[in-house]
């Protein structure tokens, strides 16, 4: 049976190529090919599967499996030999960030003999997995000055392969699988580790490399950056958010922090005299809305309409039923939707909740409570004084009967 020729290894900037189809087949609607050579990466290492179309179309998947690498198709391809293009620019950015995350790795291990436990190659941020309980922050920016010093090196980068044999010679960063060839990936007088991914020619290429933030994972640290094209993205839209901040809050950039925190302060200081105000206005109202209560037998009754906001509104039913001989029902209404808040004090021997529930339906009405208080909502129908005066009326009867 042939393989597959890898021709990413040749040349891994290399973005069309022509070829024959060794093996195919049909499973689920989409139509695998198998080629005699690609240039599509088929996954691994944490590096992504290549992107790309075959004869234009787009290749949906990509697989290796015992040495030939299938792409799946929508249809099969029609005609010989078959010439496919890889998405280059998502290659590109694959080869930033898998050389970057090489650098990384052996600047962690340089610096702070941290060795890198796994990778993870995501769409926002590269993440290197370190098993340290706490990482200085010192360590991160040793690190990354390193780093940058080596892409501004631009050092040679070379993969090559290795005999089984010849292995056990090389100073190789971590551990190599046990494999008759083995690939190495040789960053110049810096770091040489087996790898199985893509990567660009020379360190420079890369670009730059810059730390964004960590996040502890089941005990280890994952540390993200933004490599190459994405750190000059990331960097852009920050002066773009900075800008936007600074006429937001009318200020110099550099005064920024100093603005956010004057405003904090001021919005506490305005919230704190927000509430004594609410507090004053809610006794003057108290005063002024308990004037207003009628006698009813023993008892006395506030049933009203009032055109507060709901939270005031609840406040003062709350704050109005403290009165041990009075019954309330406050209703705000707005636009459409009213709300509704009923209780009586504690000297009151009847339950007002049967007695109101009834009345419910003329507002459209739904709500319940408990421990002598009752809330709801319902809708501004024109039966909305008949509401109050059929709750009054059936207040006055139950009393009676009492
Ligand atoms: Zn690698």
């Amino acid at each position: 049976m042939p393989i597959t020729e890898k021709l990413y290894y040749k040349n891994a900037y290399q973005q069309e190529f022509d070829a024959q189809i060794i093996d195919s087949f049909e499973k689920n609607g989409w139509v695998y090919v198998g080629l005699s050579a690609t240039l599509f990466y088929p996954g691994g290492g944490g590096q992504p599967k290549d992107r790309g179309w075959i004869q234009d179309q787009p290749v949906l998947d990509v697989y290796e499996q015992n040495g030939i690498i299938y792409h799946a198709l929508k249809a099969f391809p029609d005609k010989e030999p078959v010439q496919g293009r890889i998405d280059f620019d998502w290659r590109w950015d694959a080869m930033q960030q898998h050389t970057g995350q090489h650098i990384l790795s052996a600047a962690f291990l340089q610096i702070a003999s941290l060795p890198t436990v796994s990778v993870h190659f995501g769409e926002e941020t590269t993440a290197i997995e370190l098993d340290a309980s706490a990482i200085p922050e010192s360590v991160i920016q040793d690190v990354e000055s390193l780093a940058n010093r080596i892409v501004g090196q631009n050092r040679k980068v070379e993969a090559r392969w290795v005999s089984h044999e010849a292995v056990d010679q090389l100073p190789l960063r971590r551990k190599p699988p046990r494999m008759d060839r083995l690939r190495v990936v040789e960053i110049e007088n810096f770091d040489m580790t087996p790898c199985g991914g893509t990567h660009v020619r020379t360190t420079g290429e890369v670009g730059w490399i810059k730390y964004t933030g960590s996040e502890k994972i089941r005990g280890r640290w994952r540390l993200h950056w933004k490599i190459g094209q994405r750190a000059v993205r990331d960097y852009q839209q920050k002066i773009e958010l900075v800008k936007h901040l600074s006429n937001l809050l009318t200020c110099a950039e550099e005064t920024l922090p100093l603005q956010v925190q004057r405003l904090k302060e001021q919005i506490k200081r305005t919230t704190r005299q927000m509430r004594q105000l609410q507090k004053d206005l809610l006794t003057l109202t108290l005063e002024n809305i308990e004037r207003q209560g009628m006698p009813l037998g023993e008892y006395r009754i506030l049933a009203t309409v009032v055109d507060w906001d709901r939270e005031f509104t609840k406040a003062l039913a709350e704050q109005l039923i403290q009165q041990p001989d009075l019954i309330v029902l406050l209703i705000c209404a707005s636009d459409e939707r009213l709300y509704w808040f009923a209780g009586s004090g504690e000297n009151v021997s009847v339950d007002i909740w049967p007695i109101l529930s009834p009345c419910l339906p003329l507002i459209e009405g739904k709500g319940g409570g408990r421990d002598r208080f009752y809330q709801g909502g319902g809708r501004r129908t024109p039966a909305l004084s008949d509401f109050l005066n059929q709750f009054v009326q059936r207040l006055k009867e139950e009393l009676a009967h009492a």
